[in-house]
C-alpha cells in the first residue's frame, strides 16, 4: 500500500472514534511526508530535535510538528519558536526550560509527561510518584508558559498482548487520578498518547486518543546505526 492509501485508511478508522494521528517520520524523507500531506495528514512527530527543525524549516508550516523523543534542556531552545506538543517531558527541569523558551519566543507550549510503563530500563519517563510530586511542585505551579495536556506511554517492547494491555491500563488510571485531582477545572488536560504500531489497537481499546504510527503509515525503517555482534 501507499503511504497516501495509508493515511486515507487510518484517517476512516480513527476520525470516527476520535484518536488524533500523529505521523511518526523519523528517518524519513521529505517526499515521504509530502505524500502523507498531500493525503490529509497536518500531525507529523520526529524524535530527534535535529530532524524536527530541519523538517519543520524545509516543509509547510501549515504543519503541526511534535516532538515524540528524550529531550535534552541544551536543546529546547532550537524547538521552541515552532513546536506544537512535546511528548517527551520527563524532567521539573526540562519543564523549566521549555517555559524559559516559550516565554522568549512569546508563547505557549503544550507539552504532555512522558510516563514509564514498560517492563524495561532502557525507556524514559516518569514513575507515577514521580508524576505526582512534578505536579504538587511549587516550581511547576509558578510555570506560566507551559501548559499541561494529558500523558504519554510506551509500552513494553513484546509479542505478549496481555502485558501491552496492562500497561496502557495503568497510564488510563493514572490519567483519570491526574485529571480529576490536579486539572478537574482544566478542560485542556485531555490528551492521552499511547500506542505504536504494533499495539495501538490495544491502546485504543484502552482509552488511547493520540496514537504516534510510524512504520504502519510509511513502511519499515532502516536501522542506520548497529552494533557489531
Ligand atoms: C518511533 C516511535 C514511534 C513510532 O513507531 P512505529 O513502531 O514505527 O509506529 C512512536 N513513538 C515514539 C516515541 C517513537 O520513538
Amino acid at each position: 500500500m501507499s503511504i497516501a492509501k495509508n493515511i486515507t485508511e487510518l484517517q476512516k478508522e480513527l476520525n470516527p472514534i476520535g484518536v488524533s494521528l500523529v505521523a511518526i517520520s523519523k528517518t524519513k524523507p521529505n517526499e515521504d511526508i509530502m505524500e502523507a500531506y498531500d493525503a490529509g495528514q497536518r500531525i507529523f512527530g520526529e524524535n530527534q530535535v535535529q530532524d524536527l527543525v530541519a523538517k519543520y524549516e524545509s516543509l509547510p508550516k501549515d504543519i503541526e510538528w511534535h516532538l515524540v523523543g528524550h529531550l535534552q534542556t541544551n536543546k529546547v531552545k532550537y524547538i521552541a519558536p515552532f513546536v506544537s506538543l512535546i511528548h517527551s517531558v520527563d524532567s521539573m527541569k526540562v519543564l523549566a526550560e521549555i517555559n524559559k523558551h516559550a516565554l522568549k519566543n512569546n508563547r505557549t507550549i503544550d507539552c504532555l509527561l512522558q510516563i514509564f510503563i514498560a517492563d524495561e530500563d532502557t525507556k524514559f519517563g516518569l514513575d507515577h510518584a514521580e508524576a505526582i510530586e512534578l505536579l504538587r511542585d511549587e516550581e511547576f505551579q509558578a510555570l506560566k508558559n507551559i501548559r499541561i495536556r494529558g500523558l504519554m506511554g510506551i509500552a513494553s517492547n513484546t509479542e505478549n498482548e496481555k502485558i501491552v494491555k496492562e500497561e496502557f491500563y495503568e497510564l488510563k488510571m493514572l490519567f483519570d487520578g491526574i485529571k480529576t485531582t490536579y486539572f478537574r477545572k482544566v478542560d485542556s488536560f485531555d490528551i492521552l498518547s499511547m500506542g505504536m504500531s504494533s499495539d495501538y489497537k490495544i491502546a485504543i481499546e484502552q482509552g488511547s486518543n493520540m496514537v504516534r504510527l510510524g512504520s504502519t503509515i510509511f513502511g519499515k525503517r532502516v536501522i542506520k546505526h548497529f552494533k557489531a555482534k
